[in-house]
């Protein structure tokens, strides 16, 4: 089980001296991973209480999604962008896991609460090799804390190392699904209204090809939750 204090421990050395990862600004002692000025300051969607907002129109046409919401918008050197670089890239754990508490609480009174499971789309075993972590791991811990929903790990596989290519037709989208994503454990997810997560949303191609692997299970449904989508602005 993760924990906050499991992720200071483990990244202490990464964020010593203790510096925003948001501004740069030292931290002062209440602030945990990230100052209170950025918390304060994100640029918050607001989609998780919009029907058909931008999200969810990805996947319209495509494949049937119950519920879908980023947190905050990301655009080229904007504090969400480089919090999302730090997660990705530099191991900053930790800042996946407080943004996915604040998430969390966003969603408390939202449709997107009403899920049985939460699950991160998985990296293929060897991009899991080489970075080290799924950076969609700490923002399920994240959320699942704050929701009080059981996570499912690695119920689902990614067959491919590479990104899936946009691809327009029915049958290009039906391989897509079959090449990219299987469900291992579908007993994990029958019946289960699973809440599937990323770190950032742009086309939605990834999500789409996994969404669908689990709604090959029988009863399932999914709902998607990513912590940043591009700003509209
Ligand atoms: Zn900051």
């Amino acid at each position: 089980m993760f924990s906050f204090s499991h992720y200071l421990e483990d990244f202490s050395h990464l964020i010593f001296p203790l510096s925003c990862p948001g501004c740069n600004v030292a931290l002062d002692s209440e602030d945990e991973v990230i100052c209170t000025a950025c918390m304060n300051d994100l640029p918050l969607t607001k989609y998780w209480k919009r029907m058909d907002n931008p999200v969810e129109k990805l996947f319209w046409g495509k494949i049937k999604i119950e519920r879908a919401s980023s947190m905050a918008f990301f655009k080229k050197g904007n504090k969400v962008q480089k919090l999302m670089h730090e997660l990705k890239y530099n191991g900053a754990e930790e800042v996946g896991y407080i943004l996915g508490n604040r998430f969390g609480e966003c969603l408390s009174d939202s449709d997107l609460s009403n899920v049985d499971v939460i699950a991160p789309v998985p990296l293929h075993h060897s991009k899991l090799k080489k970075r080290g972590y799924n950076q969609c791991d700490s923002i399920v811990e994240g959320l699942a804390e704050v929701m009080q929903k059981p996570v499912v790990h690695q119920a689902v596989r990614r067959l491919k190392y590479n990104e899936s290519q946009t691809r327009k037709g029915v049958y290009d989208r039906w391989l897509n699904v079959r090449e990219l994503f299987r469900v291992e454990t579908p007993e994990c997810f029958q019946h289960q209204h699973v809440l599937l997560v990323d770190d950032v949303v742009t086309t939605g191609s990834t999500l789409e090809a996994c969404a669908g692997a689990i709604l090959s299970v029988p009863g399932a449904k999914v709902s998607i939750a990513a912590l940043a989508s591009p700003a509209p602005y």
